[in-house]
């Protein structure tokens, strides 16, 4: 396979100012990120600043609940409250060891904003944020955190004022000013080198959780089971499996109301091959390939596109898409609210929805990892609104 590409997904169709930027990168990282001194420095920090290694808990009365073995791979617990920082400080320090001096991201749900402001933070570099004016009103305590941490926060006001347009205004930033400036992109997706980058940063997830499972059932898991998007967390979390046939690995996308393709973010039943941010991947488009939005309640699912690396391990059979819808998804949280005393985030109750209502396709000796995301925190209010209407 070609450099950069999966099957025919993923390459870099960005405009040719940006292409010595993305060299740049690519020669850094395949430079740097092997060192034993890059090594040492990112998992000193992954495990002082974040609090890795995550546990993998053994969910005892959820697992009664489905009729076999669950464990839950504790990404909540990560400084932050998901594994959005993994990839942030890497990349954070990657820009670091390059001589920039600032770090520029987009965010939706303010999460990787959030992320790239700490680890900006931790290595000494400025950071600012682009994030559409909806996004920004509908995630004001994130954008105060942000605020408080230093990070300057520039509303975009062009397009539908969402994440996509968020997206288009950092390259257009990056394009001028990328000799200082890096940009941490959040997830799986945009032009190589990125989608690369961002896997082998989260694949510390995967490389846990089986040395994890190893000490404590003696084998490899039966199932992996994570939400997603773009795919990063799912990616961490497969990567080192995939050569693995007998672990089967699903991934879990936004549902969204189900009655279409207009009201959920199904990419890999409604999507098809087409270029967005700079790659191609599985996107929802219209019949002249202008992008079409998405829709579910979960901000971190709501992207129209799901990266190179996983729509090409869903093409060839290895990974398995399923999707949960939102009621699904509120019932799921419900559930494990009750069942372990844990409140995970809407997109990470996603993956254990479909545990939930899939149970038939889990024997009862079955080992299951759900990659738990993220913590609830965040959509308090979205679920108490949810069950009590107010
Ligand atoms: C951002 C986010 C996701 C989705 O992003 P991926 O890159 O697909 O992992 C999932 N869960 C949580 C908690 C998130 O914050």
């Amino acid at each position: 396979m070609s450099k950069g590409r999966f099957g025919k997904y993923g390459g870099q169709y960005v405009n040719e100012i940006l292409m010595h930027a993305l060299i740049e990168l690519e020669e850094a990282f395949e430079k740097i990120y092997p060192t034993p001194e890059f090594q040492r420095e990112f998992m000193g920090l992954l495990r002082d600043y974040g609090g890795r290694p995550t546990p993998l808990y053994h969910a005892k009365n959820f697992s009664k609940l489905v009729g076999f073995k669950v464990y839950l791979k504790r990404e909540d617990l990560l400084c932050g409250g998901s594994h959005k920082l993994n990839n942030a400080l890497g990349q954070a320090l990657l820009a670091k060891n390059m001589g920039k001096r600032r770090l520029i991201t987009e965010t939706a749900a303010g999460q990787h904003g959030l992320a790239t402001a700490m680890a900006g933070n931790v290595c000494g570099l400025e950071t600012e944020v682009f994030m559409g004016i909806k996004d920004l009103k509908r995630q004001a305590a994130n954008v105060k955190k942000m605020r408080l941490l230093g990070a300057k926060v520039n509303p975009v006001r062009s397009g539908a004022g969402i994440l996509k347009d968020a997206v288009s205004e950092t390259l257009r930033e990056w394009s001028a000013c990328s000799r200082t400036t890096h940009y941490l992109v959040g997830s799986t997706v945009g032009p190589h080198p990125f989608p690369t980058i961002v896997a082998t940063f989260q694949s510390v997830i995967g490389n846990e959780i089986k040395q994890q499972i190893l000490e404590r059932e003696g084998r490899y898991p039966d199932a992996i089971v994570a939400c997603g998007s773009g795919g990063s967390n799912a990616l961490g979390a497969f990567r080192p499996f995939l050569e693995d046939e007998g672990v089967r690995l699903y991934f879990v996308e936004g549902g969204g109301e189900g009655t279409g393709a207009e009201d959920s973010s199904m990419v890999f039943r409604y999507g098809s091959p087409g270029v967005l941010h700079g790659s191609l991947m599985l996107v929802m488009q219209d019949e002249c390939g202008q992008i079409r939005a998405s829709k579910t309640r979960a901000a971190g699912l709501n992207y129209p596109g799901r990266g190179p690396e996983i729509s090409y391990l869903c093409e060839i059979g290895r990974v398995r898409p399923g999707y949960a819808l939102d009621r699904e998804v509120f019932e799921a949280v419900r559930t494990m609210c009750r069942a372990e005393g844990l409140i995970p985030a809407l997109e990470t109750a996603h993956a254990i929805a479909y545990v939930l209502n899939h149970r038939e396709e889990f024997d009862p000796d079955d080992l299951v990892v759900i990659n738990y995301s993220g913590r609830g925190d965040k959509d308090l209010e979205a679920i108490l609104r949810y069950f009590y209407g107010s």
